[in-house]
C-alpha cells in the first residue's frame, strides 16, 4: 500500500507546500526567461522555459493532494516534462555549439543563482512530504532535485562566463546535464509502469 494518510492536517501542509512552490515559481519564470535573453545565456534560457511548464504541473499536483486517484497523472506528468527537459537542453546544446554567442556573466550569474536558491528552497518543502510515502509528492521532490542540479551547474557555467569569459560553457552545461535529466525522466517512467504492483 502506498499512500494512505488520511489525515486533513497533512493534506492542508503538502497543498500548502505545493502553493509555496508555485509562488517562487511565478517570481522566477518570467525573471529566468528576461535573463535568458537579455544575457544571451541559452542554459538560462532553457531553465525558464522549462519551469512555465512547473506552473501546470503544480497546480495539478495540488488538485491531485486532493483528488488520490489522480495521483498517477501527476507522476505521468513530471516523468513526461523531465524527457521534454533532456530533449530541450540536448537541442540547446546544439543550437549554441552551431551559433556560438558572448554572453552577459553578470547578469547570468545572478539570475542563476536566484534560480537556484528558488529549487533549494523547494527542495526544503517537498523533502518530508516526499518521505510520507506520497507518490504525488516523491515525484515533484525527484523533479526539484533534477532542477536542482541543472541550476547549479548553470550557476557554475555562469561563474565561467563572468570570471574567465568562457561562453562556451554554456553549451557544455547543457550537455552534461541531459543525460542526468533524463535518467530522473526514464525512473519515473518506470514508477508508471510498476504502479499496480504497489
Ligand atoms: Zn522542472
Amino acid at each position: 500500500m502506498g499512500y494512505d494518510r488520511c489525515d486533513h492536517t497533512h493534506l492542508i501542509e503538502d497543498r500548502t507546500r505545493i502553493a509555496i512552490a508555485l509562488l517562487i515559481n511565478l517570481f522566477v519564470v518570467p525573471l529566468e526567461i528576461w535573463g535568458g535573453i537579455f544575457s544571451g545565456s541559452f542554459s538560462l534560457l532553457s531553465d525558464g522555459f522549462h519551469m512555465t511548464s512547473h506552473l501546470a504541473l503544480l497546480s495539478f499536483a495540488c488538485f491531485v493532494e486532493t483528488k488520490k486517484k489522480y495521483e498517477f497523472y501527476s507522476v505521468f506528468l513530471n516523468s513526461l516534462f523531465l524527457i521534454r527537459l533532456a530533449m530541450f537542453m540536448f537541442c540547446g546544446a546544439l543550437w549554441r555549439i552551431f551559433s556560438p554567442a558572448e554572453i552577459l556573466g553578470a547578469t547570468m550569474l545572478w539570475i542563476s543563482c536566484v534560480g537556484l536558491f528558488g529549487d533549494i528552497v523547494q527542495i526544503f518543502l517537498m523533502y518530508p512530504a516526499s518521505r510520507d510515502h506520497s507518490r504525488n509528492m516523491m515525484s515533484i521532490f525527484a523533479h526539484t532535485l533534477s532542477d536542482a542540479s541543472f541550476s547549479f551547474a548553470i550557476v557554475v557555467g555562469a561563474i565561467c562566463v563572468y570570471f574567465w569569459k568562457i561562453s562556451g560553457i554554456d553549451a557544455v552545461v547543457l550537455l552534461v546535464f541531459f543525460p542526468q535529466v533524463f535518467i530522473w525522466g526514464l525512473k519515473l517512467t518506470k514508477e508508471i509502469f510498476c504502479w499496480e504492483k504497489k
